[in-house]
């Protein structure tokens, strides 16, 4: 098979060293391994302005739903409300995992195409005191839209409650401060998006004191008691580990979150003004527009067909996500990975190529 480009917002395209350090076989209790466990955990924290005495990052194996489930368990008591901002896909995820773990979510209707009004959470907030947590996704992958996470925090502090962060498809580029913002119960991300490694981990940043041993009513999924045993619990995926070690030290070298999301930035840019040029419609305005996620319009042609177009545009070398994930049809590409605006101009090549392949001559939205 010959080496695809993935242009979807996760799992990305990694770098051949990211990858390399998976190539070895690795005891989770030996000694040896202990210091890159602790170190990647350590530098996690530091990078999201963690303080070691406050907070702690936590290792699951698994996806990014299996850590936002073992957050809304441990925050949150069998029975408690969560107010939901109804930003897209994945806070309806959010929502179905707490409402299926017995917990109570309350969806916040938002726009669709702007970011969510902290004044809105707010009023939600102060009309109801029982709700306790508020679950915000911070870069909306359905949509490509970016919550503001600071200005959301301050009103939710004000009221005296508490935020579930979902950074999933954040963490590593959009900033994150957690000691500027004491109200962060927990923020939650994977290490095969923006911080460029392979899939197979999650990790939670947590305020220690926020965490109550028992209240998840799961040994699984319960964070209290994976905090309370700071090596692995289980088996970790170790290979991941290590190759998420690497892919910090290229975050580093980059010159770090603010170096990535100015990349992530120009690729998306790149990826709206050739999709615009080639006669298509991206969904978003530019001025709503995130730099993680862009979708743009099935076009009205009666000839589209989106697998054949995912079909298509991955005989050209990219790989692009073939479902839609918005209410009117659309397709989406990831604007991040191991990938700048070089690639993202060879991407618009290539979906040119196959828009010209199917004969879509009629390219606005249907
Ligand atoms: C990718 C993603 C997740 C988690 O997805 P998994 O497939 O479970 O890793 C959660 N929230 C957002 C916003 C995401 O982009």
């Amino acid at each position: 098979m010959p080496t695809l480009k993935l242009l979807i917002p996760g799992p990305v395209t990694t770098h051949r060293r990211v990858r390399a350090a998976m190539n070895r076989d690795l005891a989770p209790w030996d000694p040896d391994f202990r210091p890159l466990y602790d170190g990647v955990r350590a530098r996690l924290l530091a990078l999201a302005g963690g303080d070691p005495a406050r907070h702690i990052a936590l290792t699951l194996p698994g996806c990014g739903h299996f850590a936002i489930e073992a957050a809304i368990r441990s925050l949150l008591p069998a029975g408690g409300k969560l107010l939901i901002p109804a930003t897209g896909a994945y806070a309806e995820r959010m929502a179905r995992l707490a409402r299926e773990a017995g917990r109570i979510p309350i969806a916040l209707p938002v726009p669709d195409d702007a970011p969510t009004d902290p004044g809105a959470v707010r009023r939600a907030l102060a009309a109801d005191p029982s709700i306790g947590l508020v679950g915000l996704i911070y870069s909306e992958t359905a949509t490509g839209i970016i919550h503001d996470p600071v200005s959301i925090g301050a009103e939710i502090r004000a009221l005296g409650r508490r935020m579930l962060l979902d950074a999933v498809s954040a963490f590593g580029a959009l900033p994150l401060d957690l000691s500027a913002q004491p109200e962060l119960a927990a923020a939650v991300f994977t290490p095969n998006k923006c911080l460029e490694s392979l899939p197979g981990a999650a990790f939670v940043l947590a305020r220690t004191e926020a965490l109550a041993p028992g209240r998840a009513g799961s040994w699984a999924f319960d964070l209290a008691d994976i905090a309370a045993n700071p090596g692995p619990r289980f088996t970790p995926p170790v290979q991941v580990l290590a190759a998420t070690a690497v892919a910090l030290d290229r975050l580093e070298e980059e010159g770090g979150p603010p170096a990535r999301l100015a990349r992530y930035r120009a690729n998306a840019r790149t990826l709206y003004q050739g999709m615009q040029g080639l006669g298509l419609t991206p969904v978003l305005s530019p001025e709503a527009q995130g730099p993680i996620v862009v979708n743009i319009h099935a076009p009205a042609d009666p000839a589209w067909d989106l697998q054949g177009f995912v079909d298509a545009v991955k005989a050209r070398g990219f790989v692009i996500s073939n479902f839609y994930n918005t209410e009117t049809p659309s397709f989406r590409l990831g604007a991040i990975g191991a990938l700048r605006p070089a690639d993202m101009r060879r991407a618009v090549a290539a979906i040119g190529a196959a828009l010209e392949s199917m004969g879509l001559e009629h390219r606005k939205a249907a």
